[in-house]
C-alpha cells in the first residue's frame, strides 16, 4: 500500500509569536525607563465615528501601554476639513515628544488620503504609509515599512521559511498589503509574481508558489488544489460571512498540504500590531541617538 504523503501542517498561533516579539520591546522601554529616558510616544489620529476605526485604535493604544509605550489620541469630528487635519499633522511632526504618527484610515470623503500620508513627516511615518517610506522601499534603503508586510516576514522568519530563491506569489496589489510584501520579498531575493483582480491562470500560478499571500478580501478563494504541497500559505484577507469572519484561504482544506498557514483568527493581525509598536520603538531610537 503506498504511504500518505500528507504534509504536516504548522498553523501559525500569531498571537503567541505577537506576545514574544511584544514583551522582548516591553523589556527594552523597560531598561529605557529605568534609566531615566521618557517612554516611545505614539500618536493616532482617528477622523470621523467609524466603529471598526475606533476598535482598531483601541486595540492598538492597548498593546502600545502594556509595553510601557505612550500613546495620545486625537480624535476629530467627522466634518473636520483636510486643512485642519493637516495642521493637526504638522504639529505632531514638530512635537519633540511623539515618536511615532498614524491616521487610522478610512477618513472622511472629504480628506484625501494620499495627502494625509504626504503630510506625515517620512521619519514618524510609522505605518509606512507616505511616499518617502515607499521611495526608501523601492531603493532598497532602511525605512518604515507598512505593518502587516513586516508581521508576514517575521512570521517565515520565525518558521525558517526560505525566502532567497523561492518562488513567492503575493495575491493582492495594495498600497498597504501586497504591493510592499512583495518588495520585501524581492528584497530579501524571493521571485516575486504579483498577482490581482485581471490576472490569467491564477490558480495556476499559485500553484507553483512557494510562499503563497492571499491579500484580497475574497472569503475561502485559496482552495486546496491551488497550493503546492509544502507551501507556506499567509492569509492576509478577511472578510465577513453571515456574521462570522473568514479569511482568503480555507484553512481545514490546505492542511495536510501547505508545511505553513496563517489562520484568519491569531494569525497575521497581530503581528500587524507588534510591527506597528516595533516601528514606533525604531523612530523613537534614531530620534533619541545621540
Ligand atoms: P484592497 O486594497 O481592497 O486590495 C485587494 C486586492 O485584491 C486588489 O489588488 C485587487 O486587485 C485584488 N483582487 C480583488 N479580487 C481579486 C480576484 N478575484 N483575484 C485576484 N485578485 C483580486 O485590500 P487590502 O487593503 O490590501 O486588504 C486585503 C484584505 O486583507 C482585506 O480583506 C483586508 O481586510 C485584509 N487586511 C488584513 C490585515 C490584517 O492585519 N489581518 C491588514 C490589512 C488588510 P485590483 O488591484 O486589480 O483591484
Amino acid at each position: 500500500m503506498a504511504e500518505s504523503s500528507a504534509v504536516e501542517t504548522v498553523v501559525l498561533d500569531g498571537l503567541a509569536l505577537a506576545q514574544k516579539l511584544r514583551g522582548e520591546m516591553g523589556e527594552e522601554i523597560q531598561k529605557i525607563l529605568a534609566a531615566g529616558g521618557r517612554a516611545p510616544c505614539l500618536a493616532v489620529v482617528r477622523v470621523g465615528d467609524d466603529p471598526a476605526s475606533a476598535s482598531y485604535i483601541k486595540g492598538k493604544r492597548r498593546a502600545a501601554k502594556r509595553i510601557g509605550m505612550e500613546s495620545i489620541e486625537h480624535h476629530l469630528p467627522e466634518e473636520t476639513r483636510e486643512d485642519e487635519l493637516l495642521a493637526l499633522i504638522d504639529r505632531l511632526n514638530a512635537d519633540d515628544d511623539v515618536d511615532g504618527i498614524l491616521v487610522q484610515l478610512p477618513v472622511p470623503p472629504q480628506i484625501r488620503a494620499n495627502a494625509v500620508a504626504e503630510a506625515i513627516s517620512g521619519d514618524k511615518d510609522v505605518d509606512g504609509v507616505g511616499p518617502l517610506n515607499a521611495g526608501r522601499l523601492l531603493m532598497g534603503e532602511p525605512g518604515f515599512f507598512a505593518c502587516t508586510p513586516l508581521g508576514i516576514l517575521e512570521v517565515l522568519d520565525h518558521h525558517e521559511i526560505p525566502i532567497e530563491g523561492a518562488h513567492a506569489v503575493v495575491i493582492g496589489r495594495s498600497m498597504i498589503v501586497g504591493k510592499p510584501i512583495s518588495l520585501l520579498l524581492q528584497r530579501r531575493n524571493a521571485t516575486v509574481t504579483m498577482c490581482h483582480s485581471r490576472t490569467r491562470d491564477l490558480a495556476e500560478l499559485c500553484r507553483s508558489a512557494d510562499i503563497l499571500v492571499a491579500a484580497v478580501g475574497r472569503p475561502r478563494m485559496v482552495q486546496a488544489d491551488w497550493v503546492k504541497p509544502g507551501a507556506a500559505v499567509i492569509d492576509v484577507g478577511v472578510s465577513e460571512v453571515d456574521g462570522e469572519l473568514v479569511g482568503d484561504v480555507d484553512l481545514e482544506a490546505v492542511k495536510g498540504i501547505a508545511a505553513l498557514v496563517t489562520p484568519h483568527r491569531r494569525g497575521v493581525g497581530p503581528m500587524t500590531i507588534t510591527m506597528l509598536l516595533h516601528n514606533t520603538l525604531l523612530a523613537y531610537r534614531a530620534r533619541t541617538a545621540v
